[in-house]
């Protein structure tokens, strides 16, 4: 909408309706304080947003924001095995995830083959304080990695991977070069100041990978993994993770700073 629309007496209640609706939106993406600090929680939520997410796991969560990996014109990964791509097989996961949590308020970033950016997703997902979020991608790489990996930075994060790691890797075992569970800093898992973490369910540039994620039946099973470990996390936070990996305070990530297949 054009800003300078209905500025005018006959327009006046227009007008208001338009500021008070933008200040409703600014404060939804907490952009009406200016706290950056590592305790600037901001949310109606229990858990709520945190800027740096310096503090242990979320625990109690009922949101869970699933983020289909690329979209639209972006397709992600193509298999040159089989050709399928990663942006179709991550929608149909994220839409067996949500299948998976009844009783859980699930949000998709996207329903449909559309092509969303990065930034939009993180100030999409900026909008819930109570919540966690998981990007869901397929990987590609040297033909003779396989298995899954899962991205994460925030210290609040770190359960959630790992538990998530844990439970694709009952799937689709890990072999000799896999990354497992990683600490990178992308712009979906510093960005968002909420729980998140950007999960690779297998290769699709592994010959017999491709083949099981092209397979409804394997996928199913991931996706049913997947979402035991959202709930177990959710029940139990942390406990049984680990201890906890130091706070880091880096900036956040940008376009240029490291792609992400
Ligand atoms: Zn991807």
């Amino acid at each position: 909408m054009d800003p300078f629309f209905g500025i005018g007496k006959t327009h006046d209640r227009t007008v208001m309706k338009v500021f008070l609706s933008a200040f409703a939106v600014i404060s939804s993406l907490g952009l009406a304080s200016c706290g950056t600090g590592s305790q600037s929680s901001s949310s109606s939520g229990s858990y709520g947003r945190d800027y740096w997410g310096h503090r242990p796991g979320p625990k109690g969560f009922r949101t869970v924001i699933l983020d289909a990996g690329h979209g639209g014109k972006d397709s992600g990964a193509v298999s040159a095995h089989n050709g399928v791509k990663e942006k179709d097989i991550a929608l149909d996961m994220v839409k067996r995830i949500k299948s998976e949590l009844p009783g859980y308020r699930v949000i998709l970033m996207r329903s449909n083959d559309e092509f969303i950016d990065l930034d939009e997703r993180v100030r999409l997902a900026n909008k819930h304080g109570d919540a966690v979020l998981l990007s869901v991608h397929f990987n590609s790489g040297p033909s003779y990695i396989r298995g899954p990996e899962t991205y994460y930075w925030r210290v609040d994060s770190h359960g959630l991977a790992t538990r998530l790691q844990d439970a694709m890797e009952q799937v689709s075992p890990i072999e000799q070069s896999n990354r497992e569970k990683v600490r990178r800093r992308l712009r979906l898992t510093r960005n968002p100041e909420i729980p998140c973490v950007l999960l690779e369910c297998g290769y699709l540039s592994n010959v017999s990978e491709a083949q099981l994620a092209n397979d409804a039946r394997y996928r199913a099973r991931m996706a049913s993994a997947i979402a035991q470990a959202i709930k177990l996390q959710s029940a139990v936070g942390d406990a049984g993770t680990g201890s906890l990996p130091p706070p880091l305070n880096a900036p956040p990530s940008r376009p240029t700073d490291s792609p992400t297949s």
